[in-house]
């Protein structure tokens, strides 16, 4: 089996070949700091969080680049507009970028360069592309030169004589064709500046990640990602810089993710439509998040709403759910001696299914909704064989479930999305579960589970003799503190309360 990809540039899925086996080269452009991000960048971010985590998870050895863009001219208008620097604006949201970035669950890069350490081999890139006759300087500036490029336009699709009749008409008289991009700015009075050969200035945003990508990862390299709305210019300027001035191909596969919308429009602070990523998860986990997003494919648009958000939680309260079944049904001290009449066939193969199955989702370009459903039916295998044999669990089974919860709660971590919660809540009930089992069931241990079967047992014992205040006040007891009995014909059955 092997890993297919969409490529952006061939607009086809391909098969993954990293340039060296068993090593995955992977650049993703980072955001510019001049504000705090919204959960439209936080869905791009997160799509490539995953595609590295699943890489790694298949062995493969990642090198994951993402750079800071800590000067542009957004920047420079914030800080004029707070009456701070640039550097002051630009540090500010970069700890504010981490520190979103840590709360979503997303892994560091491998290394995060910033644009302002980097901007020596900048000045070298500019240099080679004058040299070779792909840059003209300007009064200062420095332009890169579309015509001196033919494949311009090969990864969005565009043509540049269409290009250039769309052109807008506000033309910079000094550049030789309106497609031109700069690749140094002049620095006006108050801005940011290094020293170059054309005077002060600073460096265009589309030469950062060219350089950045190239110093840190050697070119070609394998996969390079952003936002699908980055195509164009920013990726085409990237690749047409780069293999200009290197002669090499720049990137061998470029996979983009789909906008994260709300009604139907894309997120973006220019709208003013957008919701901050920190918000968000100062009020949702960030299992519950990622688990909303990662239910769409990463290529389609994904519309955001409050709706969802509420079944996200739903959904990831079923996820743990079903592992705290699994784990209670594997703990707890219900009797069993191995008897035949349990029938694990039917769990064991979905062991073995589902995990292969979730290997052929993601394969196929990282289908990561596909994944999910290959998980939460082996949570619901797992749920359903504790339903069927939970008074008669022996050894063999509670093996078989201690597999199933281990597997869900792997193949999840490869999205990003924790059980830990799972246990946390089940601890977190512990003490009130081992007093309650105290006063109910003469329960002297102190153990969250044992204490819980003890319950249980407690509750059938006093139904059995029809004492029916006991039964309820064990009943009661449990759902003060969350948990419910349910009863089955296999006997009683716990779940803990859903969270909202
Ligand atoms: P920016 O800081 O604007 O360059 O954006 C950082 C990343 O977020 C880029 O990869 C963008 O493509 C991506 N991005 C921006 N807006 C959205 C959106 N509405 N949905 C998904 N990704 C987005
Ligand atoms: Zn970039």
């Amino acid at each position: 089996m092997s890993i297919r990809l969409y490529n952006t540039l061939t607009r086809r899925k391909e098969e993954f070949e990293p340039r060296e086996p068993g090593k995955v080269a992977m650049y993703v452009c980072g955001p510019t700091v001049y504000n705090h991000i919204h959960i439209g960048n936080g869905r791009t971010f997160l799509t490539f969080d995953v595609i590295r985590r699943y890489l790694t998870w298949r062995g493969l050895e990642v090198r994951f680049i993402q750079n800071i863009t800590d000067v542009d001219d957004k920047i420079i208008n914030r800080a004029n507009e707070e009456g701070l620097s640039a550097a002051q604006v630009a540090e500010t949201y970069t700890a504010a970028f981490r520190k979103a970035m840590e709360d979503f669950g997303i892994q560091r890069p491998t290394v995060q360069p910033m644009a302002t350490q980097m901007i020596s081999p900048m000045i070298g890139m500019v240099e080679r592309l004058i040299g070779n006759g792909h840059a003209y300087v300007v009064e200062g500036d420095v332009y890169f030169s579309v015509r001196s490029f033919p494949d311009y336009g090969k990864l969005s699709g565009h043509d540049i004589d269409d290009l250039l009749s769309g052109a807008r008409v506000d033309i910079d008289e000094r550049k030789r064709d309106p497609l031109d991009f700069a690749l140094w700015k002049a620095a006006k009075p108050g801005e940011p500046h290094w020293s170059s050969p054309w005077g002060e200035g600073r460096p265009g945003w589309h030469l950062e990640c060219s350089v950045m990508a190239e110093v840190e990862l050697g070119v070609p390299f394998d996969i390079h990602g952003g936002g699908s709305d980055l195509i164009f210019p920013h990726h085409e300027n990237e690749i047409a810089q780069s293999e200009a001035a290197t002669g090499k191909p720049f990137a061998h596969y470029w996979l983009h993710g789909g906008m994260l919308q709300i009604n139907a429009e894309k997120m973006s602070k220019s709208l003013g439509n957008f919701m901050l990523l920190r918000d968000v998860l100062a009020e949702y986990p960030a299992s519950v998040v990622r688990l909303l997003m990662l239910q769409t494919h990463y290529r389609s648009p994904l519309d955001f709403s409050s709706d969802r958000l509420d079944e996200a939680v739903t959904a990831y309260e079923r996820v743990l759910n079903l592992v705290r079944n699994m784990r209670w049904a594997r703990t707890a001290e219900v009797g069993g001696d191995g008897a035949s009449d349990v029938d694990r066939a039917a769990l064991a193969s979905a062991l073995k299914e589902v995990r292969a199955k979730f290997v052929n989702e993601m394969d196929d370009d990282f289908n990561t909704a596909g994944a999910i459903g290959a998980v939460f039916e082996l949570g619901r295998a797992g749920n359903a064989f504790v339903a069927e044999n939970q008074s008669v669990l022996a050894a063999p089974d509670r093996e078989l479930l201690l597999n199933a919860e281990s597997l869900v709660t792997e193949l999840l971590a490869v999205l990003g999305i924790d059980t830990v919660e799972a246990g946390r809540e089940t601890s977190d009930l512990s003490p009130d579960v081992v007093e309650l089992a105290r006063q109910l069931a003469g329960y002297e241990g102190d153990d969250p589970a044992a204490a819980i079967h003890a319950l249980t047992a407690a509750r059938s014992v006093a139904r059995a003799e029809k004492n029916w205040a006991a039964a309820d006040a064990v009943r009661d007891g449990l759902a003060l503190i969350g948990i419910t009995v349910e009863d089955t014909p296999q006997g009683p059955r716990v779940n803990y309360r859903a969270r909202g």
